[in-house]
């Protein structure tokens, strides 16, 4: 078990100092801000979705070690699903990190452990939160309040 939470925890790190899909995404058509105003995490993210596919995801912003892996491992995980499969796979994270069965996570397992750290929960849903804003393309900024 011990392992197993530090290979997790080597994962968040890596995607902290190198976030995959950081940066703008210039033909986006989708975009939401995000405010996690207990940590003082924020993203702003930019997608592009056709025929309800998002083919492209990029994000910025500036977070804790949790947030920023948690955006960097949405917009790998989101880009060629279906928007359904996106908010389903919101349900699943927001299950997990509160402890619960999330069921089949994938690579987004190593958020996990966030589940001991409730005052975290917050940084490693942000992305998912704002993903979700972004799809419905809420014009006001998402916070976690
Ligand atoms: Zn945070």
């Amino acid at each position: 078990m011990t392992e197993l939470r530090e290979l997790y925890q080597e994962t968040i790190l890596d995607h902290y100092r190198q976030p995959r899909n950081a940066g703008r995404l210039a033909d986006a058509n989708r975009m939401a801000e995000g405010f996690n105003p207990l940590c003082g995490d924020r993203i702003k993210l930019y997608l592009k979705v056709e025929e309800g596919v998002i083919r492209d995801a990029r994000f910025e912003g500036t977070g804790c070690a949790i947030a920023t892996a948690s955006a960097s491992l949405m917009t790998e995980s989101i880009k060629g699903k279906r928007e359904d499969e996106a908010l389903r796979q919101l349900a699943q994270v927001q299950r997990m990190v509160t402890g619960h069965n999330g069921g089949e996570m994938g690579k987004l397992q190593v958020l996990s452990g966030v589940h001991e750290f409730p005052q975290r929960v917050k940084c490693a849903t942000l992305a998912w939160h704002t993903m979700k804003a972004a799809l419905e393309n809420a014009a006001a900024p998402v916070t976690t309040e």
